[in-house]
C-alpha cells in the first residue's frame, strides 16, 4: 500500500489582505514541488485571476451541489461569498507525499483541524494592522464597502493567531516565503521502497 502522509498537509491562514496570494506566487517559484489545492468559490473572478489556476469559479447552485456530494473537504462563507477545498485532489496528493498547501480562512482550518488534527496550521500575520489596512486598500481590487467588511473580520481573524501551530510575520514577502517552505518540506519520493 501507498505510504500515506497525512502529517504533510499544511493550512495557511491569515486576514484578507496579508499577503497570502503574493507569498504563495514566490513559494511556487522557489518550491515548484509544492501542490497547491485550487478552492471553488462563488465570487466574482478578479481580472488577473485564471479559472482553474486560482480559483474553480462557480455558482451558488453548482457550490451547493458540490456540498450535497460531500466532495469538499471543508467550506465556508466569507465576505458574502462561498469557498470550498475540493476533497478529491487533496487525497490523492496526500497519498502520493506530496506537500500539500491549502490557503484558506479561519472557519476552514478550523474545520481543518478538526477533520485532521495531524494537519500543520500556520498564520501568516501582517506587521501591523495599519500596514494591513494599506496593502488591501493598496490591491484596488474591492470597493470601499467590501474593504470595511473584510477588515472588521479581519479582527477576528487576528485574535484567532494563537489556535495556528506557528506564524509567519508577512514583513519581507521573500522572507515569509523562505520560511512556509522551510515548513512544508520535500516530496518523500526517497523513503518509497
Ligand atoms: P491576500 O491573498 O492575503 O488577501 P494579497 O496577496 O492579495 O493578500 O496581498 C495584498 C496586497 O499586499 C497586494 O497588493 C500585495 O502586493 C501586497 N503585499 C503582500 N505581501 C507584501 C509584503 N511583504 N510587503 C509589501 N506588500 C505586500
Ligand atoms: P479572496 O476572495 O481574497 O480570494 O479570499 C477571501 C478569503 O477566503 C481568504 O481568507 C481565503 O484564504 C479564503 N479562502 C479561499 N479559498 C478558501 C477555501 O477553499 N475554503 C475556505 N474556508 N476559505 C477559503
Amino acid at each position: 500500500m501507498d505510504h500515506f502522509s497525512p502529517n504533510r498537509l499544511t493550512v495557511l491562514s491569515g486576514p484578507s489582505g496579508v499577503g497570502k496570494d503574493a507569498v504563495i506566487e514566490v513559494v511556487r517559484k522557489q518550491a515548484p514541488w509544492i501542490w497547491l489545492s485550487v478552492s471553488v468559490t462563488t465570487r466574482r473572478k478578479r481580472d488577473y485571476e485564471v479559472d482553474g489556476k486560482h480559483y474553480h469559479f462557480a455558482t451558488r447552485t453548482e457550490f451547493e451541489r458540490y456540498i450535497q456530494e460531500d466532495s469538499l473537504l471543508e467550506w465556508a462563507e466569507f465576505a458574502g461569498n462561498l469557498y470550498g477545498t475540493p476533497r478529491g485532489p487533496v487525497e490523492v496528493r496526500l497519498r502520493e507525499g506530496i506537500p500539500t498547501l491549502l490557503k484558506i480562512d479561519l472557519q476552514g482550518a478550523r474545520q481543518v483541524r478538526k477533520a485532521m488534527p495531524e494537519a500543520q496550521l500556520v498564520f501568516l500575520a501582517p506587521p501591523s494592522r495599519e500596514e494591513l489596512r494599506r496593502r488591501l486598500t493598496g490591491r484596488g481590487t474591492e470597493d470601499p464597502d467590501t474593504i470595511r467588511r473584510r477588515l472588521e473580520h479581519a479582527d477576528e481573524e487576528l485574535a484567532a493567531e494563537k489556535e495556528f501551530d506557528v506564524t509567519i510575520i508577512n514583513d519581507y514577502l521573500e522572507r515569509a516565503a523562505d520560511e512556509l517552505v522551510g515548513l512544508l518540506g520535500s516530496p518523500i519520493l526517497a523513503s518509497r521502497n
